[in-house]
């Protein structure tokens, strides 16, 4: 997403342009499409790109392993520093930020890597294909979404047992502090 902005950096201080954002980005070797609105604003020291972004990304499930599109929204605010002056073409000093983005000699701001980045941070680090993904059976390795596989049932014994030693220890502890009073 390259945006000429030759005009606004002569614009005044705080003067805001908004862009529509429509975008293939490649994100972790994959192409998503990226849609939102973008806000450019002029800063004394160049042009703040501020803006809701929404995508999707592929990514695998982190109980049952399948893919699957996970929707990311991206909360982009970077502030991008000219390399030449608009008016007169003298390099500029970029500030000392390490990583910092650029506004190139033709006065254009690319907001492709910025995405890109955002998109990344906004992977969650254990995806869930649904917040009540079943899983694989780690006996036979059967992806439980599709239904239950052969093996026996001992997975559900076990939640039941710990569900009963919780309500004879709260029963324990409520018969304590009665014994104490
Ligand atoms: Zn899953
Ligand atoms: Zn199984």
């Amino acid at each position: 997403m390259r945006i000429n902005v030759s005009q606004q950096l002569k614009a005044s201080i705080g003067s805001i342009r908004k862009y529509e954002v429509s975008e293939i980005v490649n994100v972790a070797g994959g192409k998503s499409m990226v849609q939102g609105e973008v806000g450019l604003m002029r800063t004394d020291r160049g042009i703040l790109a501020k803006g809701t972004l929404h995508t999707e990304v592929e990514v695998t499930c982190s109980r049952c392993l399948s893919l699957f599109s996970c929707p990311l929204t991206l909360n982009i605010e970077e502030e991008y520093f000219p390399i030449k002056d608009v008016v007169s073409g003298a390099s500029l000093p970029l500030p000392e930020e390490p990583g910092c983005f650029t506004i190139d000699e033709h006065h254009v701001i690319d907001l492709t890597e910025a995405i890109r980045q955002y998109a990344l941070l906004a992977i969650p680090m254990k995806p869930l294909c649904r917040g009540d993904c079943a899983g694989l059976c780690p006996n036979c390795g059967h992806n439980l979404n599709q239904g239950p596989c052969d093996c026996l049932p001992q997975e559900t014994e076990p939640h039941w047992s710990e569900l009963n030693k919780l309500a004879l220890a709260s029963d324990a502890v409520v018969n304590e502090q009665k014994g104490t009073e």
